[in-house]
């Protein structure tokens, strides 16, 4: 009983932190989408990576309505647990091509798509699993200025031809596109280049309108350059435990 009882208490002060966390974070955001001049306001993912379902069900109950993660395992079992609650799940990690039958179950959004075997993979899994809807894809860029084609994103040249191959894909849709700001480099000159690669994107498929950049330490920068979807995890969530 007094641990039930203690366990409620906990619960009552992680959600008055939680709370106060996202409405700092909420008006840092509606700040910068006035600051930029824009009239829309851009998305809220929580990236609730590292944290316990308990969590998403709070923030659920602070009106939080889209969570992201970038790990299989973790994912699946929070999805599966709070299969109640509606939430729309992004899917923002590395991903390799034989977990791709498990994400397509829970995932809404993979942003995280950096080649055409990951797509294909995708692809295959989203048919097979006969969803009403098909899969959203963001093809993830890697914004390193010089960077070597390989993990982590697909450079710049990348991008159009695998978003071609997303929309030719059955099952899949081509979203938009997705970016960490590179390390050693201003985020802005970085999300600058994002947005051309996005414009340029939009020209061949209109519908993919998805811009999912900006973290806690580059939001602003974000919505400046034009983010639709921010991913946001430490200024909400606090400090991740890096072990378990
Ligand atoms: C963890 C993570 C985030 C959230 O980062 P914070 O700095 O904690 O806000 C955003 N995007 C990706 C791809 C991540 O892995």
């Amino acid at each position: 009983m007094a641990e039930g009882h203690a366990e409620g208490a906990g619960q009552a002060g992680r959600r008055a932190e939680l709370e106060a966390n996202l409405a700092r974070v909420r008006e840092r955001i509606r700040r910068a989408a006035e600051a930029a001049a824009r009239d829309d306001v851009p998305h809220l993912i929580v990236v609730t990576k590292f944290h316990p379902a308990s969590d998403v069900r709070l923030l659920a109950g602070l009106g939080v309505a889209e969570v992201g993660e970038n790990r299989d395992q973790e994912a699946s079992a929070k999805a599966a647990e709070l299969g109640d609650l509606g939430l729309t799940w992004h899917f923002i990690g590395q991903l390799q091509t034989n977990k791709a039958k498990s994400v397509v179950r829970y995932a809404d959004v993979v942003h995280s798509v950096d080649r055409a075997p990951l797509a294909a993979a995708l692809g295959k899994a989203a048919a097979a699993q006969g969803r009403s809807r098909p899969l959203d894809c963001l093809v993830q860029v890697n914004l390193a200025q010089g960077a070597a084609p390989g993990r982590g994103g697909a450079v710049p040249p990348e991008v159009l031809p695998l978003a071609d191959l997303i929309a030719d894909t059955p099952g899949l849709r081509i979203a938009g596109l997705m970016a960490v700001a590179p390390l050693g480099e201003e985020p802005a000159p970085a999300f600058a280049r994002l947005a051309e690669v996005a414009h340029a994107l939009r020209e061949r498929h209109p519908g993919a309108t998805m811009l999912s950049a900006g973290m806690s330490q580059d939001l602003e920068e974000a919505v400046a350059a034009g983010a639709t979807h921010l991913r946001i995890g430490t200024d909400v969530l606090g400090r991740r435990r890096t072990v378990r």
